[in-house]
């Protein structure tokens, strides 16, 4: 962590981090036309350990003392002073991963307004190798991607709709008609743009659900960008959130059952309860349902 003071030591006023600083104002591409651009940020590792010190009245102590600080305030769900550091961010996305971005509450953001401007001609089209099956086990996921030939005549019928569309979108404009009336004709899959600011306790919990493997693969590699300027401004922290809160696990107390019973050698009934999210937890742990019998448990050789 390289962190230089502006004013006077040992204060940690106004921090400014050369990671962080190295980032500002650079977009980091996102799919084939988007981009996450950091534009500001307050604070950093330093202002988590002041802000939770401020009890004890007592300063930043060593590097080691602060990490462990950071890390114990991360797993003991201690979080108020991550919210000490702020985050702000120009992003282009489509519309569709807009929808699922602004149910995060706990951010402010500001969005480009399809009634004040015209909106650009810029849409979505998937690579190739996200142009997938739907998913037979996972209702809201994506299976093997298609044969390439396929999936290129779905890219190119995507395109050929977005030119219709905003080549009508256009005619609407040039004869005249309200833009707030003539864009709502326009897709999802065209690119909207916003100024979004988050607090880092905040940005961990987005994090943590749009990281997830079944997050949608267009809001999950916006939150890897995201991931990378949260490590620039806070590398202590967000090593201790892929410490307590990525890398780790959690049990329902059925699971708690199951895995009991796994660990003691007795097979192991799960009754009819769906066994993906479990498999998944086990992996971590380096444990597998075997396929005979069905709920069964045992620990991979
Ligand atoms: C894989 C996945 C699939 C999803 N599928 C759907 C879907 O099909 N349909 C759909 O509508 N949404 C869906 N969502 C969105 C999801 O339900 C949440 O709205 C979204 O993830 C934001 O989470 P949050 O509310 O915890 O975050 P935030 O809104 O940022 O809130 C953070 C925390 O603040 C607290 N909080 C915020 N607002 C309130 C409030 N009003 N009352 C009480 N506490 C509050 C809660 O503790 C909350 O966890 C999905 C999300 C994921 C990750």
């Amino acid at each position: 962590m390289c962190v230089r003071f502006l004013g006077k030591l040992p204060s940690v006023a106004h921090l400014v981090i050369e990671a962080a600083e190295a980032l500002l104002d650079q977009s980091i591409p996102v799919l084939d036309k988007g981009f996450v651009r950091m534009v500001d940020y307050m604070g950093g590792d330093a202002r988590i350990v002041q802000s939770a010190r401020v009890s004890y009245g007592a300063g930043t102590k060593t590097f080691r003392q602060d990490r462990g600080l950071i890390h114990y305030l991360l797993k003991n769900r201690h979080t108020s002073p991550f919210e000490q550091v702020v985050l702000t961010f120009h992003i282009k996305m489509p519309i569709f991963v807009a929808r699922q971005w602004i149910r995060h509450r706990m951010a402010r953001l500001n969005e480009i307004s399809g009634r004040y401007s015209v909106m650009k001609d810029e849409f979505y089209v998937p690579a190739a190798d996200q142009v997938s099956f739907q998913s037979t086990d996972n209702k809201q996921g994506r299976a093997d991607a298609l044969p390439m030939e396929d999936a290129q005549s779905v890219i190119d019928r995507m395109a050929e709709e977005q030119r219709a569309v905003y080549a009508n979108y256009q005619a609407m404009l040039d004869q005249g008609v309200a833009r707030e009336l003539a864009r709502t004709n326009l897709p999802l899959n065209l690119y909207t743009e916003m100024y979004w600011q988050i607090d880092l306790h905040n940005l961990f919990h987005f994090l943590e659900l749009r990281l997830d493997a079944h997050a949608q693969y267009e809001i999950r590699v916006f939150a890897e960008a995201l991931a990378k300027c949260a490590q620039a401004v806070a590398p202590v922290a967000y090593e201790a959130f892929e410490e307590h809160i990525r890398g780790g696990v959690s049990f329902s107390k059925g699971e708690c059952e199951a895995l009991q019973a796994l660990l003691s050698g007795q097979s192991v009934n799960l009754e009819g309860r769906p066994l993906e999210a479990f498999e998944t937890k086990l992996a971590k742990l380096r444990l597998a349902v075997p396929a005979e019998p069905a709920d069964e448990l045992s620990a991979v050789s």
